[in-house]
């Protein structure tokens, strides 16, 4: 549909031991289950491959194989598989023993670098919303020294592994996720040098560039990032989104009335805004700010606009290049 032949789209390939939460995690971040429905879900015995979303920047897909891909069965195409492959992300239950999950990370490692040397490797310690902080921060210390004491003793110390503490029960998941797909996303710079700007100029204190289907961030301005305001985006987006399924008309043709002259204005009790702006189709800009500064909302808006032409632009002209990130499951 964007013209870029499936095989220069990078992917990202969601791999783990059976009930790591794979398929929780893609219900939840991609198709907006709650948590708690995840308990019901079906292991998957055969092999789908999905589109996620059409309605989302990114546009993801998921391939799910029954049961363990075994690496030495030579119907496994491991060209195929991590050829093409931008990142892989590997899930491990941390609630359960996750010695056998490390041996299987080892292995998809090592065997996907061979393949694909430039393939990014992201660690999910998964499911720590069951484990007290100090044994979130032990579990990974211990998951990261033994993941990185194997490829050391394999002689492979050039892998590089990214860990991640996630939950989907909080925002850790989408956080992570964000974080993955920004690492794919070539424009990435360009658009943080946009985002500096923009804020610099607005008197806006944050400012998160929104695919609004998934509410991963696709990027933010150099501030550092923190949860709280993160979450309070993200929940933005969820009211908006709400507000304009039941409230609004959608176009014909369109699945949500959420369109270009989307907009929303917060007024928390503390003094502060959040103030969100469709960029286009798929992105919205959600800006986090002090209520005096919102007096200039005038100025505010002019600088949006500029800052809009100028993420069209960013996006016209690379667009063809970038591909689109596609996610490739193993239960
Ligand atoms: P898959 O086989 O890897 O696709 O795993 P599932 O997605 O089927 O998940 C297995 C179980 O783990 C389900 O009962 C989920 O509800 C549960 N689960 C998934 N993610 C989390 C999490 O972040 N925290 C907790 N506590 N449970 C989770």
């Amino acid at each position: 549909s964007d013209g870029v032949p499936s095989q220069n789209k990078p992917r990202i390939l969601l791999m783990g031991l059976r009930r790591s939460g794979k398929s929780s995690i893609q219900k939840v971040v991609f198709h907006k289950m709650s948590p708690n429905e995840t308990l019901f879900l079906e292991s998957t015995n055969k092999i789908v491959k999905e589109d996620v979303s059409n309605s989302s920047f990114v546009q993801f897909q998921i391939w799910d194989f029954p049961g363990q891909i075994d690496f030495f069965d030579p119907t496994f195409d491991s060209d195929m598989i991590f050829g093409g492959c931008g990142a892989l992300v590997f899930v491990i239950d941390a609630q359960d023993d996750y010695m056998e999950a490390l041996n299987r990370l080892h292995q998809t490692v090592t065997r996907a670098y061979k393949v694909n040397p430039s393939i990014r490797f992201e660690v999910f310690i998964h499911k720590v919303d069951g484990l007290s902080d100090d044994h979130k921060i032990e579990t990974q210390r211990d998951i990261h020294q033994r993941a990185n004491d194997d490829l050391l003793d394999a002689g492979m110390e050039s892998i590089s592994l990214s860990f991640y503490l996630t939950s989907i029960y909080d925002h850790s998941i989408f956080e992570a996720f964000s974080k993955v797909v920004q690492k794919l996303i070539p424009q990435l710079p360009t658009l943080e040098h946009l985002l500096n700007i923009f804020i610099s100029n607005s008197g806006i204190e944050k400012a998160f560039l929104f695919d609004v289907v998934s509410k991963i961030y696709i990027a933010t301005d150099s501030s550092p990032v923190d949860m709280q305001s993160y979450e309070l985006c993200c929940d933005m987006i969820d009211v908006v989104i709400d507000v304009s399924c039941i409230y609004g008309i959608a176009e014909e043709g369109e699945s949500s009335a959420f369109d270009n002259q989307s907009s929303s204005i917060i007024h928390l009790n503390n003094g502060t805004v959040l103030y969100l702006r469709e960029v286009n189709r798929f992105l919205a800009l959600v800006c986090i700010l002090r209520e005096d500064s919102f007096d200039r909302q005038g100025l505010i808006d002019y600088n949006f606009l500029c800052f809009r032409n100028a993420i069209q632009k960013v996006f016209e002209v690379k667009c063809q290049s970038v591909g689109i990130p596609r996610i490739l499951m193993d239960p």
